[in-house]
């Protein structure tokens, strides 16, 4: 596995980032037990990096994971928060329920613009403070849009970046595949150390894997890409891919992922206004989602108080 710092943070990383958000309750939510067998399986496999969210609800897993390993674990998490207070708890609860007292990567979730980022700008300055006492080491942004990217660049205090890209470009907001290419261009010229997340556009690109990862990985200026796996026959193949060691041919699982709605659906909208990609929109009777932009993320479920939406 190779490794590269973070642009100019010393933080160093995998290649290959564990992307979480796949094991916990919002898609495959496999029991503890499975989940965290299969992170520590990848840490003992030389991947050093977890991705993961406070929406994703799944920090028990990476600290069961991390029980007993002695190695250093670059996590990167990312809340929602806008004001001090909420990034406050956000931060406590990342600390207490992964057991650590230093969070390594603490991001704003899902920036869309420097207006956006400005709008954070108390939860940010949180993360800064809380950076100064040691109990972040670097602070970040998550991004679906070409526009959450250009606004970074406006603020030096934000080291890290984790925007969406990948080899078709499903999913990016507000430009194209290479508009957001050349936004992150930009970003990691000024220093930020850029994690890609959704290399496989929520698996639409399954297909084509190979060639998907391979566009990113021979992007120089991208310094680890997160991974979303459910099982150790992924987890191998994608470690493989990632060693550059021959990938066994593998028979694509049957059981295409979708998104299901219940009948028990209120019709609030709040999984319409949830979804980063525009998938969902209300009709008359139901709520209708695009195939073509739905990446399987989850995020409309977490959104539902009915629990009515889920990726299955
Ligand atoms: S959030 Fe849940 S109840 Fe509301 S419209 Fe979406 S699926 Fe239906
Ligand atoms: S519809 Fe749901 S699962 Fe699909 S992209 Fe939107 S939030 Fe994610």
């Amino acid at each position: 596995m190779e490794y590269r710092f973070l642009g100019n943070t010393s933080i160093k990383v995998s290649r290959m980032c564990f992307g979480s958000l796949t094991i916990g309750p919002l898609q495959r939510n496999l029991p503890l037990a499975e989940g965290s067998s299969l992170i520590r399986t990848a840490l003992e496999a030389g991947v050093n990096f977890i991705d993961t969210a406070q929406l994703y609800r799944n920090y028990s897993y990476i600290r069961e994971a991390l029980r007993g390993w002695s190695h250093e674990v670059v996590i990167a998490t990312k809340s929602y928060a806008y004001t001090a207070e909420m990034m406050r708890d956000a931060l406590e609860e990342a600390r207490r329920e992964l057991d650590l007292d230093q969070i390594p990567i603490f991001m704003l979730h899902e920036q869309e613009s420097e207006h956006t980022i400005r709008g954070h700008w108390p939860a940010l300055e949180y993360l800064l403070n809380a950076k100064v006492k040691g109990k972040v080491k670097a602070v970040g942004i998550s991004t679906h849009y070409v526009q959450g990217v250009l606004g970074a660049l406006k603020y030096p205090e934000i080291e890290v970046i984790s925007p969406l890209i990948n080899l078709s470009g499903i999913g990016i907001q507000g430009g194209s595949r290479d508009q957001m290419l050349n936004a992150i261009q930009q970003a990691a010229a000024q220093g930020k150390g850029i994690f890609a997340m959704k290399p496989l556009g929520g698996g639409h690109l399954i297909a084509e894997q190979k060639a998907a990862f391979d566009f990113l990985l021979e992007l120089p200026y991208i310094d680890s890409i997160a991974v979303g796996m459910k099982n150790e026959q992924e987890l191998n193949r994608n470690l493989a891919y990632f060693n550059g060691e021959p990938v066994a041919e593998f028979e694509l699982e049957q059981t295409e992922r979708k998104l299901h709605i219940d009948d028990w659906c209120l019709l609030c909208e709040k999984c319409v206004k949830a979804c980063p990609n525009h998938a969902l929109t209300k009709t008359p009777t139901e709520i209708a989602v695009d195939p073509e932009k739905c990446v399987f993320c989850g995020y409309c479920g977490a959104a539902c108080p009915e629990f009515a939406i889920k990726v299955i």
